[in-house]
């Protein structure tokens, strides 16, 4: 039986209650940690308990998987895993849902694979070189990496705008004169991206492939194009729900509505002050137009906040408070002011490394479990002097969050081979054949690949076939190698029904992967890790598919710890969690707010304040006085702090710029950073 409703209910404020029974279109606009998210989870329980919509028909949306995991155990917390919606995920979860029932909107065939970003970057890498050697200029290394980055991020970008491969160049000029495209952009890269797309795209089909942007484009096309296919979805669902609506793009934006717009049950709740996606798409006018998008909308304020103290929400307010654009809302708290805020400065990164994984320690021994520290930095860089702390003190650590760990060589080469194994004859394997024909070393050159490409190409068989048959007509130690490299795979890939984890370590060690890594003694160890990393996690996946889908989402799944683990990520993948303690380190001039080019003012601000309050009691900010050789001082966000919210450091010790430890008095930033005061 269902919950009773009241139950559910019983724990919010009024303000929420009445949020949560709200039907029809409604957002939630509101502070940070004023039980948005919480809300949320209340609206669905209302839906399905109150309402009587079965909890298929509901449709719930955030951004990260993370994020999503979090909500569906919220959900099954109050109802029970019973009753909980199937429905829950993110944006690009739920439109590879869609894509993998019709993959013929996309031009694709059924068993598609996804493409992440680096994958993206390598076909562009070849199109830019095909226009190179057509009689372009040759650009350097340097440029040319540029230049990829470039034209894969606008591509994507280009995307999100819903325009499509076979107008992209039409549009993108239309873009350009009616003046849509960012100021200060480069519009040639714009330009270059536009001619790409195309051939990218026809590339991307006939590989049988999909990117990341795909996912959501061909859906949202097909939706607004063809009214029976939108029905068939739109049919499915009752209510559609989504979390963290102010980073929602045109693109995701079009999808919710095409999906609710019949019954309008379309319940979103957001901080238009934590939109940070600007640089990927996002468009807070979205959330900011909100009323004039939905005349008979509601809009529904939150304004206490049930997660941080006093003097962090001090902090926080101060720094929000001078965006300009920002709508007015006002945050207060019953909790008292708790302790100040920590403003330290050391004398370069590895010091506030090391003493922020000192104080870490400290209060582990005071009883704070680790799963209640997180350090949040602006870069995903600044995580390697970090961990490096953090081993060295034997402190348990997680990268959140990471797709780094997907994106690891020696990951990315087993899925390689894997994939290779499981479309043999297909152009579908070709890239994982490239990738993976010469690792470890057969003495299989440039000029034997090219032979094979070319043979291949003329034959209309993928490239593993013709290396087959290639390694047949020949004696030579290439053709042997080649030969037993093949043999190896097929007779692998004919091992049906044999589970993922077998077949991946049965893999690597026959093709000799594993041996080379053996091989390189310290060097190959962290590989070594990696793999077998990856073999205990695809112990989880019934099929290949699922497996490569999960790789391509770039999530892991973190298992529960006893002891916990102190928790790393970007101040980007923060959004939406919260912990007792939260260290920032790099507030430094030079580093935070992005000196990049394309880094807006607005949007570093909006970022310092989701920094800020995702801390629940104690928030610790520390810069350097030099960062990579060169001198910085404390940054503007700093300023904003009130004086009476801060403190001026862990009082225990203090690291003199010689490198030792001394206990001393506080470390002093007023008089170290020339900051005014
Ligand atoms: P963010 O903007 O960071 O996403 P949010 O508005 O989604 O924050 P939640 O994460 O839902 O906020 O809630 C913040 C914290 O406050 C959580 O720990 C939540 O359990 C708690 N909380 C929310 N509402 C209440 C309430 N009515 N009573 C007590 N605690 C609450
Ligand atoms: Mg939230």
């Amino acid at each position: 039986p269902l919950p009773d409703h009241s139950s559910i209910m019983s724990g919010l404020t009024h303000v929420q209650r009445d949020a949560a029974r709200q039907p029809g279109t409604v957002v939630v606009l509101a502070g940070a940690g004023t039980g948005k998210t919480r809300t949320l989870v209340a609206g669905i329980a209302d839906r399905i308990c109150r309402r009587g919509i079965p909890a298929h028909r509901i449709l719930a949306v955030t951004f990260t998987n993370k994020a999503a995991g979090e909500m569906r155990s919220r959900i099954e917390a109050v109802l029970g895993s019973d009753h909980a919606p199937r429905w829950v995920g993110t944006f690009h979860g739920h439109g590879r849902r869609q894509l993998r029932n019709d993959p013929d909107i996309a031009g694709l065939r059924e068993g598609f694979d996804i493409y992440d970003a680096e994958d993206s970057r390598i076909i562009v890498r070849r199109l830019l070189e095909e226009a190179c050697a057509a009689g372009f200029e040759a650009p350097d290394d340097v440029t040319m990496k540029q230049r990829i980055r470039s034209v894969s991020t606008r591509i994507a970008l280009l995307k999100e705008r819903l325009i499509l491969p076979n107008d992209a160049v039409r549009s993108t000029e239309g873009l350009i004169a009616s003046g849509q495209l960012h100021e200060g952009d480069d519009l040639n890269a714009w330009r270059e991206a536009a001619a790409l797309y195309r051939p990218y795209q026809s590339h991307l089909r006939e590989a049988n492939k999909a990117d990341f942007a795909d996912l959501l484009l061909w859906p949202t096309v097909t939706m607004l194009r063809d009214e029976t296919y939108r029905r068939d979805w739109a049919g499915r669902f009752d209510a559609v729900l989504t979390d963290e609506f102010q980073d929602v793009n045109r693109l995701q934006y079009l999808w919710l509505q095409a999906l609710s717009r019949d019954h309008g049950e379309l319940f979103c709740v957001g901080d238009d002050a934590q939109s940070i996606f600007g640089w990927r798409g996002a468009s807070v006018s979205i959330i900011r137009s909100f009323l004039s998008e939905f005349p008979h909308g509601r809009m529904i304020a939150l304004e206490e906040n049930f997660r941080s103290t006093g003097h962090i929400l001090a902090a926080a307010n101060a720094v929000i408070a001078a965006d300009p654009d920002r709508l007015q809302k006002t945050l207060y708290t019953a909790a008292g002011d708790g302790a100040p805020l920590d403003i330290l400065s050391w004398p370069g990164g590895a010091e506030e490394a090391k003493g922020i994984v000192d104080e870490i320690a400290r209060r582990g021994l005071e009883g704070v479990s680790f799963d209640d520290m997180a350090i949040l930095y602006r870069f995903n860089f600044q995580s390697r002097q970090l961990e490096e702390a953090l081993l060295h003190a034997h402190i348990p650590y997680e990268l959140v969050n990471d797709t780094a760990f997907w994106q690891r060589v020696p990951v990315k080469d087993a899925l390689a081979l894997l994939r290779l194994c499981s479309s043999l004859d297909d152009r579908q394997s070709d890239e994982a054949f490239r990738r993976m024909a010469n690792r470890p070393r057969r003495g299989i050159g440039a000029v034997f690949m090219a032979r094979l490409e070319q043979t291949s190409e003329q034959s209309y068989l993928s490239l593993f076939e013709t290396a087959e048959k290639i390694a047949a007509g020949g004696k030579t130690k290439a053709h042997d190698a080649l030969a037993s490299f093949t043999t190896t795979i097929r007779e692998i890939a004919g091992k049906v029904g044999m589970p993922v984890a077998e077949r991946l370590r049965m893999l690597l060690e026959r093709t000799g992967y594993l041996e080379m890594h053996r091989q390189e003694g310290d060097e190959g160890k962290t590989a070594l890790e990696n793999l077998h990393e990856l073999c205990a996690l695809a112990e989880a996946f019934p099929t290949l598919e699922a497996l490569f889908d999960h790789a391509a989402l770039g999530s892991v799944r973190d298992d529960a710890d006893p002891i916990g683990r102190v928790k790393l990520m970007t101040i980007h993948g923060s959004k939406g969690l919260e912990f007792a303690h939260v260290f920032l380190p790099g507030w430094e001039d030079t580093l935070f707010p992005s000196t990049n080019a394309t880094a807006d003012p607005a949007e570093e601000r909006r970022l310092a304040y989701v920094a800020l309050t995702r801390g629940r009691r104690r928030v610790s900010i520390s810069w350097c006085r030099y960062r990579g050789g060169r001198p910085a001082a404390a940054n503007v966000f700093i300023d904003d702090i009130p004086q009476t919210s801060r403190h001026l450091g862990w009082p225990r010790r203090r690291v003199v710029p010689n490198g030792g430890d001394t206990a001393a008095e506080p470390v002093s930033v007023f008089t170290q950073s020339g900051l005014r005061s």
